[in-house]
């Protein structure tokens, strides 16, 4: 019985992570370059519904898209194939690279980002996030918010994002351990940040912050060890 369990448990997941809603957005073209993915980049809508979103992201008047669209009540709907570039992360840097449309899978939220993420959005995310990753063979380092690689113009997932939930599944870069040691100055923290992927050209405060939307969303004041700390990886192989 519990063989049977599992086993329609896993054929409702594969049902779900193999039906997305097929919504075509006009809005891609072709990976530059020859690129193929290799991260993935989580926004969230900042709109009051999905439905609206879900017109946004398709209005060619708009010229934005994502690849994916995931409901507050879990439904997930698909608007550009894995395989074309969708307009989705603008400019911006990760790990020393840019056009990351080119390098990556953009997957959209439907959050005003006020509040916390729901359940059924957050289970759909976590079926589709393997797929992916396995499909292109993507690393859990590679699924980024879009504050990561924007940290002067978006703080979208935002600190109502369960970053740490994701972690503990191995579907995003776990962070280092909390524990304390001598202060850092902003040079130390600015390397260690760069050797997690945070290269993008911005000020020492919206470094910190981008930082501290991704792992501390609840520290404030100046930069301290915990925010140096969080950026060394337990395990570098991730
Ligand atoms: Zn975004």
């Amino acid at each position: 019985m519990l063989a049977a369990g599992i086993q329609a448990r896993s054929a409702v997941l594969s049902t779900i992570e193999l039906s997305p809603i097929w919504h075509p957005s006009p809005n891609f073209g072709e990976r530059r370059d020859g690129l193929t993915p290799s991260l993935i980049v989580i926004h969230y809508t900042a709109m009051g519904s999905a439905q609206a979103a879900l017109e946004r992201l398709c209005d060619p008047k708009a010229e934005v898209s994502a690849h994916y669209l995931i409901g507050n009540d879990g439904t997930l709907w698909q608007m550009v194939r894995e395989e074309d570039r969708a307009w989705h992360a603008g400019a911006g840097e990760w790990d020393g690279k840019n056009d990351i449309n080119s390098r990556s899978i953009g997957i959209e939220l439907d959050n005003t980002g006020l509040h916390p993420f729901s359940e059924p959005q957050m289970t759909t995310l976590e079926t589709l996030l393997p797929r992916i990753m396995n499909t292109w063979s993507i690393l859990a380092s590679g699924v980024i918010g879009h504050s990561d690689m924007a940290p002067d113009r978006k703080s979208d997932p935002g600190p109502h994002f369960d970053w740490q939930r994701l972690e503990r599944q191995a579907l995003a870069r776990p962070r280092g351990s909390d524990i304390a040691s001598a202060s850092p100055s902003p040079g130390e923290f600015r390397a260690a940040a760069r050797r997690a992927g945070f290269t993008a050209p911005v000020e020492d405060t919206q470094l910190l912050a981008a930082v501290r939307l991704r792992f501390r969303p609840w520290a404030k004041g100046p930069l301290e060890t915990a925010d140096l700390n969080a950026l060394t990886q337990p395990n570098t192989t991730t």
